[in-house]
């Protein structure tokens, strides 16, 4: 052997291309077209085609761009119309709500929050930012959210309760809250999980940051727990530039969301008076104009990201080394993200599999890395996560545009 220099391209096996690799892409041709690598389809484009720029411009023309203005009242309450729920508080990211909303359901320091090891990190983020610790459970293969089956037998022989708390026997501190987050966007098992959590005095969130417009059992996610999240960042169904929401059907907690994302400022004419630390997490009014016209085209997104789903199954269906991921059982989802799973979990064909959809011109993706594989959430406790460890090495996200299923 000469020790000729190889360019990094040419230093892996990965280039060869592998018959799985072959079919993968030749379903996902026929799913949305030929690509070019000049210009590959994206995982998930945002598109503007309706009243963005007017409401925009409007923002600019009244000057109204910050903390003040008109479409974050009605984005607020376009959000409650759409989702169903009583009151939505917009603010600046989903993170931001999500961090409110487990304040608001109690998660604060010396506390843990129960959440899927198989989720953005921002799941876990916002647990830390409130000095709490995230308490890693296992998914379930089907719905790719939390297993009810696996979680109920966990909490049976590693908590107890105590003045009406759940307390886990190895650290002693309380478990506060379960957080459902609804993978791709498709939704946990919710009613099992939520059974779960009464049981043992354990407070359900949703992370629905994927999520805006799947149904569970007829019902939008966000209403099923005590308080629920949502985003609007730039690859999500729907996007404000940067944005998120808090939803509850609880009045009381509405109010307590908008004061504490508005610097927990009191009502008054002139006085800059404040009653407690509060957070600036409101959305700026030129975000919210953004949301306000993105929310008229999102039964129309989710027809065509449904429709595109439905094509990239029936390609799909007939390659046996591949499944995929289709909405769990009694709900409808919105497809956020196309996932396929590969039968194999061996991450080395995973990666020639990114690597060779990569070079004929698609964007796809892993899933996140567990956040135990993390190194700051490293030590966290967890139960056994098999099946979050599987899903790992072999889920990839397919380009998932609306556009992409767009008929005419
Ligand atoms: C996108 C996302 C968030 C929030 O993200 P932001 O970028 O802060 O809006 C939270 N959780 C999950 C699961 C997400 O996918």
């Amino acid at each position: 052997m000469t020790d000729t220099p190889l360019t990094p391209h040419q230093n892996s096996i990965e280039l060869l291309d592998s018959p799985l690799g072959d079919q993968i892409v030749s379903a996902i041709k026929r799913t949305i077209g030929a690509s070019n690598t000049t210009k590959p389809h994206g995982l998930h484009e945002p598109e503007f085609p309706g009243n963005e720029w007017a409401y925009i411009k409007d923002c600019l023309d009244t000057k109204w761009v910050s903390s003040v203005g008109s479409y974050v009242d009605r984005f607020e309450d376009d959000l409650a119309d759409y989702t169903g729920v009583k009151k939505a508080i917009a603010a600046v990211n989903g993170t931001a709500a999500l961090q409110v909303a487990y304040q608001l359901a109690g998660v604060a320091a010396q506390t843990e929050v129960l959440m899927p090891a198989l989720t953005f990190v921002a799941t876990a983020n916002a647990a830390t930012y409130l000095g709490a610790t995230p308490h890693f459970v296992d998914s379930c293969e089907k719905s790719l959210g939390v297993d009810p089956e696996k979680l109920k037998h966990y909490l049976e022989s590693h908590t107890h309760q105590k003045g009406g708390r759940c307390i886990n026997n190895s650290t002693q501190c309380p478990i506060v809250a379960l957080v459902a987050m609804h993978t791709y966007g498709h939704p946990g098992d919710l009613d099992a999980l939520l059974e779960i959590c009464q049981r043992h005095n354990i407070i359900l969130i949703e992370d629905a940051a994927e999520a805006l417009g799947t149904l569970y059992k007829g019902k939008h996610v966000g209403n099923h727990g005590y308080i629920s999240c949502l985003s609007f960042n730039g690859n999500k169904v729907i996007t404000t530039g940067g944005g998120g929401a808090i939803l509850t059907n609880d009045l009381r907690l509405a109010v307590r969301a908008k004061h504490l994302t508005t610097t927990a400022r009191q009502n008054h004419k002139w006085e800059f008076s404040h009653d407690e630390v509060g957070y600036n997490f409101r959305l700026p009014n030129i975000n919210a104009a953004l949301g306000c016209a993105q929310l008229e085209s999102l039964d129309r997104f989710i027809l065509e990201k449904r429709h595109l789903a439905h094509r990239y199954i029936a390609e799909f269906n007939d390659i046996t080394d591949v499944q995929f991921v289709t909405e769990p059982p009694h709900s409808k989802s919105n497809y956020w993200l196309n996932t396929i799973r590969l039968k194999s979990d061996d991450i080395f064909v995973r990666n020639s599999i990114l690597e060779q959809t990569h070079r004929a011109g698609f964007i796809t993706r892993p899933t996140w890395k567990l956040m135990h594989h993390l190194p700051m959430y490293s030590n966290c406790p967890r139960m056994p996560l098999s099946t979050a460890e599987q899903l790992e090495r072999s889920l990839i996200n397919l380009p998932s545009s609306a556009a992409l299923g767009r008929t005419s």
